[in-house]
């Protein structure tokens, strides 16, 4: 604790930048006395204040006398005291974090009020009802959120109240009715907690405010800030602020507003006003609002104020504001303001209107999305004309939009998907032994768990849909359904529809519609053509500002002409990634047997002159759909093992025969062949470039294939720009060997063909011994493409088939990982490496060319990273091509 530091800013002090320390409500409500408008004098005790709490026990030394001195300076201001009995000030006692968060104390209204004060408010005012209404209000906060009496018990009293009365409304009791039930509430807080409600307002006061630190470190508090990344270090502001009063008659009221629909991002009236009321009263719903609109009939001085006030804000901030206000007796007051949420969809059209108006340039507007909000509008969405009936609504935990039977275990699901039926897995939790019924399913539902819930990670692993914790669904395994709130009951096979990017559950199928952004990428839709494309306009817009200000090029991980050429729609610039693999399954299946099989030279270069012209040809036509773009070719990297049969299967059907005695040779082979190649970890057995050092003439096979085909491309008048990329290399010595063995084979086909290729050869970087020699490497590479998926495996000495589902979650929760390691790179690790592998490789050779081909290269954070350390390309699946611009782009900007 500094001796100077100061713990408390009066409202004039402070302004919007100083969120850290006078939390975000806080700094508002000053930015806002500074603009000039109307809003009630007060103070805020800072976040440092709370830390010293948070870490001693005890306030601040200095805290109570600097406190002191601001309240004073208060009621100077204000002409009145704290509480004094003929006419006392009143103070709200509000909570402030730098993100808001649930379960956080939030709000003590009234502070100041006591059985004297009452009467002294009920005759300055001259209306006793209002100040009863107002002392059986603190009583009830100050009971339940700072003594911690349960909130039950008054309002089951209220009803009581109103019952009695018979009357609905609170506003229907009158002052003779609320004085019995001050009485009442005292009561109750003198049975609960033992002590009388504290009569002395300061003391009041302090305790509120301690109260709010305390909450801090509330369990539901605590939760949040773990789910949602917070730092449990940051502690609340505590904002004091001189009571205004919208409960004073039918002149009086409260309101919330937006400065344009944080749905649409249109320009308009958005709000909701009630009369004589106050504080959370709009929001909680105890009485019906009545649209902003309609505050122009009712207190047209007050509206017009609002709406010149509204418009202030937004140029301002330059950018869509919330707000609380408050009129009382005419007179408008403002209570808070932030720069709103909205939908994703929102965020692009605010951005671009914004950028319109003036207020912002093309690179602020970058700012005002993210490649995650991109993502959102990718995804296919419900039809929302659709009627169909709404029975629950979840954590929206991974995006998407599916339809399938219910299904209430994993084994059903699987079951069922393979006989060709959607299924939706309902679970009330998952565990890894549901893992085959997740994969199984279109989507998956569970009522109980949060965003770091097994069910949540999974499936966002996974990309699959996902809503969790739809806490009002009681799912019940052992009969196999689920009960709504409302009764309904879900058997198994009844159709469900699940919204992971709303949480919303429907019953029955919801038509599903493509996203009209997918639509324009596709170049099925074109942005600006009518009204319903607004939104499409705005991507088009932001997609042209990043591209124009990325450094970045956005290739994709394409494997054939297919995927090439819808990668090339959606903007990329080359392939980064085309697996070979993918060419040696199905029919060709056989062939690659046999060459596993080859005891002779002869069959095996048999085996390989029958591959070579099915190879060529899956070249030339990635070739021909990027052409003129790089296309970066890995040569084959999966152990053997994954193209011969299944053991058990094999076992089986040999047994079988030889017990029929009519066994096939062949079969035999087979399963000799399966168990010699059997490897306890075939993730560090014989694969990438170790199988082209063992397997004489399967590279040279590849390399050959390449060549005549970009030769025919070149042909045929064509611009082939093919890359021949190493798996797996951990030395230089390794890459040597390949290159010398592939430099002949493509001058034999330069020869026999007449044509100059310029064939590029370069290596990922995927084996940690890579990374660190990888000055060495760059002597034999033109170019490294990161692997960061084998590198994050092989640094962190995990693999991820097994371990994502098993002990992540564990990990997630305890705040180990604050995201997947295979989700967003892990940069002071496996980033470490990529960075100093950059450097090692451009000292060696400095027109080296970079770039990443893991997952990572299309997650955002990952894409932000790959920036900074300055690679020249990033690779993803083509469907996340355009996230990755936007994200490069946002990373530039
Ligand atoms: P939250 O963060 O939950 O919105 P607030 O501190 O904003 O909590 O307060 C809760 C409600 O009480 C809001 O409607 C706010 O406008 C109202 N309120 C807070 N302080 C005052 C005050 N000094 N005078 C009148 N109403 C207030
Ligand atoms: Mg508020
Ligand atoms: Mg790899």
């Amino acid at each position: 604790e500094n001796k100077d530091q100061k713990f408390v800013y009066d409202f004039t002090e402070g302004n919007k930048d100083l969120k850290d320390l006078l939390g975000g409500k806080g700094a508002n409500l000053a930015e806002m006395t500074n603009l000039g408008l109307p809003v009630p004098p007060g103070f805020t005790i800072t976040t440092e204040a709370c830390k010293v709490y948070l870490e001693s026990g005890t306030e601040p030394v200095a805290l109570r006398d600097e406190v002191s001195a601001h309240l004073d300076a208060l009621e100077q201001k204000m002409g009145k005291k704290l509480g004094q009995a003929d006419n006392p000030l009143l103070v709200s006692v509000r909570s402030g974090a730098k993100f808001s968060m649930p379960g956080m104390m939030d709000t003590v209204l009234n502070i100041g009020l006591s059985d004297k004060s009452v009467e002294g408010l009920a005759q300055q005012a001259d209306n006793e009802r209002f100040a009863w209404d107002s002392y059986r209000r603190l009583i009830q906060m100050f009971g339940k959120t700072v003594l911690g009496v349960d909130g039950e018990l008054f309002e089951e009293a209220l009803e009581a109240a109103k019952h009695t009365k018979k009357v609905t409304s609170d506003t229907d009791l009158d002052a003779a009715d609320l004085k019995k039930l001050v009485k009442q509430f005292k009561k109750i807080v003198k049975a609960e907690t033992g002590r009388d409600f504290p009569q002395d307002p300061r003391e009041q006061m302090d305790l509120a405010i301690k109260a709010v630190f305390d909450s801090w470190n509330g369990d539901r508090a605590k939760l949040y800030r773990r789910q949602e990344r917070i730092p449990h270090d940051l502690g609340t502001a505590v904002n004091v602020c001189s009571m205004v009063f919208g409960n004073l008659g039918p002149d009086s009221g409260t309101g919330v507003a937006f400065t344009r629909d944080p749905a649409s991002g249109h320009q308009g009236v958005y709000g909701d006003y009630l009369q004589n009321a106050q504080g959370e009263d709009v929001v909680a719903g105890i009485r019906n609002t009545v649209p902003l609109a309609d505050l122009e009939q009712i207190d047209k001085k007050s509206y017009d104020q609002l709406m010149e006030i509204m418009s202030t804000l937004e140029t301002h901030y330059k950018d869509l504001c919330d707000i609380e206000f408050t009129i009382e007796r005419g007179q408008l007051w403002m209570l808070q303001t932030r720069v709103g949420k909205r939908t994703a969809g929102a965020a692009f059209r605010i951005a671009t209107q914004l950028v319109d108006q003036g207020l912002i340039d093309e690179a602020e507007a970058l700012q005002r999305v993210n490649g995650a909000q991109l993502a959102q509008l990718m995804f296919p969405r419900f039809d929302e004309s659709s009627k169909a009936e709404l029975i629950g609504r979840g954590i929206a935990a991974s995006p998407g939009a599916a339809v399938g039977k219910a299904v209430f275990d994993s084994y059903t699901a699987v079951k069922w998907s393979r006989s060709g039926e959607k299924v939706i897995l309902i679970r009330r939790e998952t565990n890894p032994d549901d893992l085959d019924g997740m994969i199984a399913a279109e989507g998956i539902l569970t009522s109980r768990g949060g965003k770091t819930s097994h069910a949540a990670v999974v499936a966002r692993g996974m990309g699959k849909t996902c809503v969790c914790g739809a806490e009002e669904l009681e799912v019940d395994t052992k009969r196999r359904r689920m009960t709504t709130a409302s009764g309904t009951v879900i058997e198994e096979g009844d159709v469900v529809s699940v919204d992971g990017s709303t949480g919303k559950v429907y019953l029955g199928e919801v038509p599903v519609v493509p996203s009209p952004v997918v639509e324009y990428f596709e170049g099925r839709m074109h942005a600006g053509a009518d009204d319903a494309d607004e939104l499409v306009a705005a991507v088009h817009r932001i997609m042209a500002y990043a591209d124009r200000v990325r450094r970045l090029r956005v290739r994709a991980n394409a494997d054939n002409a297919e995927d090439a050429l819808r990668a090339r729609r959606f903007g990329a610039q080359g392939i980064g990634l085309c697996r070979t693999e993918h060419m040696f399954l199905g029919e060709r299946r056989e062939m690659v047997e046999k060459l596993i099989l080859a005891d002779t030279d002869e069959e095996r270069d048999e085996a390989l002159a029958a591959l070579l012209p099915q190879q060529k040809q899956d070249f030339i036509e990635l070739f021909e759909a990027m052409d003129g773009l790089p296309v970066t070719v890995r040569l084959l990297d999966p152990p053997l093992h994954e193209f011969l049969p299944d053991i058990t299967e094999l076992s089986v059907r040999v047994a079988l025969a030889e017990a029929r005695e009519d066994s096939n040779e062949n079969d035999l082979r087979l399963l000799q062949a399966v168990h010699r190649l059997h490897e306890q970890n075939p993730m560090l057995g014989l694969r990438g470039v170790r199988l082209g050092l063992v397997i004489p003439g399967l590279f040279t096979m590849q390399v050959r294939a390449i060549a005549e085909a970009a030769a025919e491309r070149k042909n045929a008048k064509g611009d082939p720009r093919a890359e021949i990329m190493i798996p797996l290399v951990g030395t230089v010595q390794e890459l040597e060997i390949v290159r010398e063995d592939a430099e002949k084979v493509i001058a034999e086909v330069e020869a026999a063909t007449g044509v100059e290729l310029k064939l590029a050869l370069g290596t990922m970087i995927e084996l940690p011994r890579a990374a660190v020699t990888a000055g060495q490497i760059a002597e034999a590479a033109e170019f490294f493409s990161f692997g960061t998926n084998d590198l994050t495996q092989t640094v962190w000495g995990f693999s991820r088939d097994d371990v994502e589902a098993s002990f992540f979650t564990a990990y997630l929760e305890k705040g180990i990982f604050g995201v997947s390691p295979f989700e967003t790179i892990d940069k002071e690790g496996v980033g470490s490496l990529v960075r100093s592998a950059v450097q090692a490789g451009r000292a060696t050779r400095p027109d080296i060319k970079l770039g990443v081909c893991g997952e990572h290269g299309g997650d955002p954070e990952s894409v932000h990273f790959f920036h900074e350390v300055g690679l020249d390309y990033v690779s993803c699946s083509p469907f996340r091509i355009p996230v990755a611009r936007l994200e490069a782009g946002r990373a530039a900007a």
